[in-house]
């Protein structure tokens, strides 16, 4: 498939080093946009500022360079290569909402910390339990509420999830049809008391102005992608393509962590693997050229990467394997 149109993004968050599983998802991203001769972004989702710290910025991007990974576009046109940076995209966030409040797909929510606890511990003590957000601000008038946000009053903005929609149904490009009541969908907060924007807000936002297309990611964001879709439709934007990666296992069949050897791309580099070796193996994780193969260099990654041929099945990550790359 040749489609100019493809627009992809590798969007991690600066918390720590790049995992192998990030770089997996990195290699998957930057592939497809190369064989399809489309745009790999590469976006910092830098908004926790407890978490996120620049060294560890410095350390992603130096692993997406030792892997081979070039990413096109920046922020400014005609500019440096990006990579874009979520704290420098808040206008956006906030033009966001402004958008979202005329088409009458946000409200404001007065109700404090206290009051959702007592009745989340009432709901929780009643039959039924808890089912979210009881949605009492929306009984509020546009002129209170106006009112009441220039007193000062503190307030979040919600997504008013329209209430005849039905389930939320997408067609996962790994994970084929899926299907999530929406029921168990809140009216999700957008943006917080501080005017921050929370993380699917943000995220949605910028793929949505970056014109993604393909949104290629860990299933771990699999239970965030309904509620994406919701943010999405309330744009009044296109939904993109979906396909949630595996999770990756070590040999025992365990999620991968430390326990089983080395993690993260920096630690191979500085035990001495070659980036051809490291991204050969991480290719294979999870998607394959034709079941045999199993020597592959960025090159022919960059012809005959397709999404057709990731698998479902969870991928094993036997470092000892790499040893003889
Ligand atoms: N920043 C998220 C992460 O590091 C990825 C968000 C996404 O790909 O949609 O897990």
């Amino acid at each position: 498939t040749t489609n100019a149109e493809v627009r992809v993004r590798f969007a991690p968050s600066p918390t720590g080093r790049l995992h192998i599983g990030g770089a997996r998802t990195a290699i998957f991203n930057w592939a497809f946009a190369r064989a399809t001769g489309g745009t790999f972004i590469l976006r910092i989702e830098d908004t926790d500022p407890e978490r996120s710290t620049r060294e560890n910025v410095d350390v992603i991007l130096n692993a997406m360079t030792w892997l081979g990974l070039n990413w096109d576009e920046g922020p400014q046109v005609g500019g440096p290569r990006g990579p874009y940076f979520q704290m420098q995209r808040m206008d956006t966030y906030r033009a966001a909402l402004e958008d979202l409040k005329r088409r009458g797909a946000a409200y404001p929510c007065f109700c404090t910390k206290e009051q959702l606890d007592a009745k989340r511990a009432q709901a929780e003590a009643a039959e039924g339990g808890y089912a979210g957000y009881d949605r009492t601000c929306r009984a509020c008038s546009a002129e209170e509420a106006q009112r009441r946000i220039e007193a000062g009053e503190p307030h979040v903005w919600r997504l008013r999830v329209p209430g005849d929609h039905g389930p939320v149904t997408f067609d996962d490009a790994v994970y084929g049809s899926m299907s999530f009541p929406i029921d168990v969908m809140d009216d999700m907060i957008l943006v917080r008391t501080d005017g921050s924007p929370t993380y699917n807000f943000a995220v949605v936002c910028d793929d949505v102005n970056m014109g993604i297309t393909h949104v290629l990611r860990g299933d771990d964001h699999l239970s965030n992608t309904p509620r994406q879709i919701l943010i999405y439709e309330a744009l009044g934007a296109p939904v993109p393509t979906f396909a949630h990666l595996s999770m990756i296992l070590g040999p025992d069949g365990k999620k991968l962590s430390k326990r089983h050897g080395a993690t993260s791309v920096e630690e191979y580099r500085d035990r001495g693997y070659l980036s051809d070796a490291v991204v050969n193996f991480l290719a294979l994780l999870g998607w394959s050229l034709d079941g045999e193969t199993t020597i592959i260099d960025r090159a022919r990654l960059c012809e005959a990467f397709s999404l057709e041929r990731i698998t479902k099945k969870d991928a094993v990550f036997d470092e000892t394997k790499l040893d003889w790359m």
